[in-house]
């Protein structure tokens, strides 16, 4: 028996033995070697499950002729070495209980799985012997373990894979890929593991290489975290800790502004499981949806621990899958959590453009803007001028201060007679207004820097902020057409359109059907003013269609909103006055999550003074 539990070694492994008929029957079946991959997933994961602090793994041409998993851990008895490689043993279901497991493997099945597709040789020594033994197996065939030689914990060893089933080897990509994959594997167990040390090496080059951290945990955490995704996410993550109903979610979260194109920088794991699952990857975009464009992905690392009972491993057998008792319960943990880092970074913008792009330009720096802005923002409103609050544009409604707001006003501000510039201005985190450039950016100074704001990122973001409020409130006023737009659509664009028709009428659209294949509009939100209704039908059809059927109606609304924005709101290429332009920059300053438009995008950069001079070589 192997049962770890001095020092170091914290094994969950109790003795081997032959898992009940009724149990085995009971537990998702099926192949999980598909490739070199997925041999070393089962086999780091063993090591991890024996208690161990180092896990080395080597693999040779993408593991066709040799893959090697050495750890620390507990070890195996002799017998229990003769026991491990047949079917249904394990060590890890003490109880018989498949609703409580607590360790990564249980289905007693990779080690002869694997050794019946290889020849494979394990050495190990148990932690409380002096003897070493080392069992070799070729096509499934044990021969008797044989006294061998080996410091602490175990080895395995694969050599040629698949060797006696070309059809699979066929199937396996180039050597770089395989290895691409398996690093893959352990990058994300490791993710979950700050406390093991790993490596990973084709045997000349080592490719992975992880020191153990012990200490805070959430601390250890983000080191792994930043040692694996790298140090743009360390400087640009929100940490996230919460708990409900005894799920308890840690982890970090992205930036909205530092997103990809796809989801796999998305790391899910469920009781230090990474895991593959669509609802999950749905709470990380809903919790999103206001900040991140539907076609961008955030970057996250999340990891849900679960009460007993409370989620399902035993779906698949690759132990990617899981099943929830309480799917709507998790999604709002995840949801909620997610949403309130994100309200309370504020609309701190991620530093990687600037950094990346311009080296010296501190966007929005760190610091969470809100807070910061709200100390202006009664005094900025008292001081502008009634008609510098009006943009002379559709989304109108959207952006002129409410009644209270201009009741307050007075108009005292000095204008320096050689700058322009209205100098109480200087004052506000964005400045004053100096000019537009190429008709899309607004160039404005406050004491301490040059700032460039993006006129169109910027006004859409205060256009959606506006429309989610009075969607909140009392909703979106409406203007009858003159003329009703007929628009030709796709049955099942259309299908879906009028599955909305309740929702569209919150937002000020009244839509109907008009005869096969086509939509009649007769109202619109009044923030569209004459903008092309034809093709704003279209573009919501398309991300109704995009969505599908899974996405919550939160997370739609926010879309359509999002889309209604971009619609109503001043266009880069449109002219502005220098009362408009510090309309805008108030605006801003006065609005939430300002720094980024609802695609992520920033909408200014901050080019501080020192900075500008450091360019010139002036410090
Ligand atoms: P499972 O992990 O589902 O139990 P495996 O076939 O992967 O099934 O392993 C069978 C048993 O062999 C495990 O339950 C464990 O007791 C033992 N074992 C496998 N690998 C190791 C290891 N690296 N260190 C110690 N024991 C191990
Ligand atoms: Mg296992």
């Amino acid at each position: 028996m192997a049962l770890a539990d001095n020092g170091d070694n914290q094994s969950l492994i109790g003795v081997i033995r032959r898992l009940p008929e009724g149990l085995v029957n009971r537990i998702a079946a099926g192949e999980v070697i598909e490739r070199p991959a997925s041999a070393i997933k089962e086999l780091v994961e063993n090591s991890i499950d024996a208690g161990a602090s180092r896990i080395d793994v080597i693999m040779r041409e993408g593991g066709r002729t040799l893959m090697t998993v050495t750890d620390n851990g507990c070890g195996m008895s002799r017998e229990e070495l003769s026991l491990s490689i047949e079917r249904h043993a394990t060590s890890k279901l003490p109880d018989d209980n498949l609703t409580q497991i607590n360790t990564l493997g249980f289905r007693g099945e990779a080690l002869p799985s694997i050794a019946s597709v290889s020849r494979m040789e394990i050495t190990s020594r148990s932690l409380d012997s002096d003897d070493a033994w080392k069992i070799i197996i070729e096509g499934g065939l044990a021969a008797e373990p044989l006294p061998a030689s080996i410091k602490t914990g175990t080895r395995v060893e694969i050599r040629d894979l698949f060797y006696a089933t070309p059809a699979r080897l066929k199937f396996l990509k180039t050597v770089r890929t395989e290895f691409n994959l398996a690093a893959d594997v352990i990058r994300k167990l490791a993710m979950a593991n700050p406390d093991i040390a790993f490596t990973f090496s084709d045997g000349e080059r080592t490719s992975i290489r992880l020191n153990a951290t012990q200490g805070d945990f959430l601390k250890t955490k983000l080191a792994r975290l930043a040692d694996v995704m790298g140090q743009e996410f360390k400087n640009n993550a929100l940490a996230i800790q919460s708990e409900r109903e005894g799920f308890v979610l840690t982890g970090f979260i992205g930036l909205p502004t530092m997103n990809r194109r796809t989801s796999s920088h998305q790391f899910l794991f469920i009781d230090s499981r990474p895991i593959r699952d669509k609802l999950l990857y749905g709470a990380v975009r809903g919790a999103y949806s206001d900040f991140v464009a539907y076609d961008r992905h955030p970057i996250v690392a999340l990891f849900l621990n679960t009460p007993p009972g409370a989620v399902d491993v035993n779906v698949h057998p690759a132990k990617t899958e899981v099943r929830f008792q309480e799917p709507g319960l998790v999604r709002g943990l995840i949801v909620g959590s997610l949403k309130n880092a994100l309200a309370e970074a504020g609309h701190r913008a991620s530093s990687t453009v600037s950094t990346a792009a311009l080296g010296v330009f501190n966007r929005s720096a760190n610091t969470p803007i809100n807070p910061r802005f709200s100390q202006y923002t009664s005094r900025h409103i008292s001081t502008l001028p009634p008609s510098a609050s009006k943009l002379k544009e559709t989304a109108y409604e959207f952006q002129k201060p409410s009644e209270s707001d201009s009741l307050a006003s007075s108009s005292e501000e000095t204008v320096d007679p050689h700058t322009g510039v209205i100098e109480d201005y200087l004052q506000f985190p964005l400045g004053a207004a100096k000019t537009q450039l190429h008709a899309t950016y607004i160039v404005s100074q406050n004491k301490n820097s040059i700032i460039i704001t993006d006129q169109h990122a910027a006004h859409e973001r205060l256009v959606y902020e506006k429309m989610k409020k009075a969607l909140q409130n009392d909703g979106i006023k409406r203007q009858i057409l003159l003329i009703p737009e007929i628009v030709d659509l796709e049955e099942s664009k259309l299908a879906r359109l009028l599955e909305q028709q309740i929702d569209f009428g919150k937002f000020g659209f009244s839509i109907d059907e008009f005869g096969p294949g086509a939509l009649i509009v007769r109202e619109v939100p009044s923030l569209l003013g004459d903008a092309d209704i034809q093709t704003l039908i279209r573009d919501l059809a398309d991300d109704l269609e995009d969505m599908g059927a899974s996405t919550t109606l939160e997370d739609k609304l926010g879309q359509i909103c999002g889309t209604l924005a971009c619609y109503g709101s001043v266009r880069a290429g449109r002219s502005l006055n220098i009362e408009e332009m510090n309309a805008l920059l108030r605006e801003m300053e006065n609005t939430p999550h300002s720094g980024q438009c609802n695609h992520g995008r920033p909408t200014y950069i901050e080019l501080n003074l020192t900075d500008v001079e450091r360019l010139f070589g002036r410090r």
